[in-house]
């Protein structure tokens, strides 16, 4: 019998390993650290051997084949020691892909992803198609599959990580939002290493599969002329162009091909340039799919937005507060910042994950009448923005910190958390981060 090893006990990694025993492999659970009470019930009730607070080298290096969770780097030494035994690596989206036939709709790019896969899923969900979510939003694939949900259509959320060890998954309509610096920690601080990441969306694509991209961004069209790319191109941009299939145009919402659909880009839920880019990318793989028109003008106009993602949060003493603690990378706050219409106090810092200020200097100098700095340690936002002579203030905790930003901001002002960082200084995660921010912010 084969012996497929999985690493790390969390949502991927339960759902794997009991796709895994219901497909008839020997199967093993092992996590470097505690697996959460909930999903130990879930491995329990299967019956599936399991491991936690370490690994135990003699069960998983017999393994034919490994599943690794995307939250576990490659320079861990459990994985070293895998791949010196020359046993191959997989993803759970990897593994779970060979058990279904359902349509891959698979969303990646540094920011956007839960956003646009949402809104994919919210359009599919009203035209009434039999859909399922997945991937780095909610419910794993494995599972999903493994529960033998027959879905005609699968949304999948792909992070760079779980493309790092996707080989022969194929999806039928690919979306790369973006490539922009995000994670480099995890990828020797080499960008090309990160774009090669992003990349794989496309891999195995045949004539039948399309690739919806956008076609502004310097580091895409620069991959795309290193790949024989067979799947049908759908490039979309905020300008009509040359070849693109979406783009606005006096005011409208336009996809070309294969049908021509129009909207007023005013009737969209979404604000804010790039969520033009979100909705574009949604319309033209719902347009692809053959929802109707109508149907998707309606879910192009009444999708909600995700919490934590430039989520209006209250308007205290002429002051609107803007909860975006999904913002943890430099890219996701320039276009926050970007959309910004008043005067405003940015909240900013956290984890760094190697981040360069340069690209949001201009519209700090621009829209900003403060900052909160918030995070274990400050200093290099200290370094690099005190010189800019805008006031700041140094904090270490969301209470101390929405303090700050009520004596900075006067009537007509935002306050925007955006904060370019990760969040796991302070916080259990950025839910919550945000949950915080909100919290005191409704309690002012
Ligand atoms: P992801 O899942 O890729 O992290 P989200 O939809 O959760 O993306 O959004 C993450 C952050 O990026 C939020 O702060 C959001 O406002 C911002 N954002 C959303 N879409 C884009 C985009 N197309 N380009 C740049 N930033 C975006």
């Amino acid at each position: 019998m084969k012996r497929i090893v999985v690493l790390g006990a969390a949502e991927s990694g339960v759902g794997a390993a009991i796709l895994a025993q219901k497909e008839g492999f020997d199967v093993f659970l092992s996590d470097m650290g505690s697996i959460k009470p909930h999903y130990k019930e879930m491995i329990e009730e299967k019956g599936i051997p399991w491991e936690e607070n370490g690994h135990t080298e003699s069960l998983i290096l017999n393994a034919d084949e490994v599943i690794k969770s995307p939250g576990i780097p490659e320079n861990a030494p459990m994985i070293q020691k895998v791949k010196e035994a020359g046993i191959p690596i997989i993803s759970e989206i990897e593994f779970a892909g060979r058990y279904t036939h359902a349509k891959m709709i698979c969303i990646t790019g540094s920011n956007g992803k839960t956003t646009t896969t949402s809104l994919i899923y919210h359009i599919f969900r009203n035209a009434g198609y039999n859909v399922g979510l997945a991937g780095n939003i909610g419910r794993s694939l494995a599972l999903q599959i493994a529960e033998g949900r027959n879905y005609d259509y699968y949304i999948i959320e792909l992070s760079s990580f779980q493309l790092d060890n996707m080989y022969k998954f194929r999806a039928n309509i690919a979306i790369l939002l973006n490539i922009t610096p995000d994670h480099l920690d995890r990828y020797d601080y080499n960008m090309q290493n990160y774009a090669d990441s992003k990349m794989r969306i496309i891999q195995n694509q045949t004539e039948e599969d399309a690739f919806v991209y956008w076609a502004d961004d310097p580091i895409i069209q620069e991959e795309l002329k290193k790949y024989g790319i067979k799947s049908q191109l759908c490039p979309f941009s905020i300008l009509k162009k040359n070849g693109m299939i979406g783009y606005i145009e006096d005011g409208n919402y336009v996809i070309e091909r294969p049908t021509p659909f129009n909207m007023e880009q005013e009737s969209l839920s979404l604000s804010g340039k790039h969520n033009m880019y979100n909705s574009l990318a949604a319309g033209i793989a719902a347009h692809l799919s053959g929802i109707k028109d109508e149907m998707l003008k309606e879910s192009l106009s009444d999708f909600e937005g995700v919490e934590h993602r430039l989520e209006k949060v209250a308007r205290v003493g002429g002051v609107q507060y803007i909860n975006d603690s999904k913002a943890t990378n430099v890219d996701a706050c320039w276009y926050a910042l970007e959309s910004m219409t008043t005067p405003t106090i940015l909240i900013i810092g956290g984890k760094d994950k190697g981040n360069d200020y340069n690209a949001i200097k201009e519209l700090v100098r621009k829209k900003c009448a403060g900052l909160v700095f918030l995070g274990a340690d400050n200093s290099k936002l200290h370094a690099f923005f005190d010189p800019m002579g805008i006031p700041t203030a140094d904090t270490h905790s969301m209470k101390d910190c929405v303090d700050e930003c009520v004596k900075m901001a006067k009537p007509g002002y935002t306050v925007l958390l955006s904060p370019c960082c990760a969040s796991f200084d302070l916080f259990k995660n950025m839910e919550d981060r945000g949950e915080q921010f909100k919290a005191l912010v409704r309690s002012l």
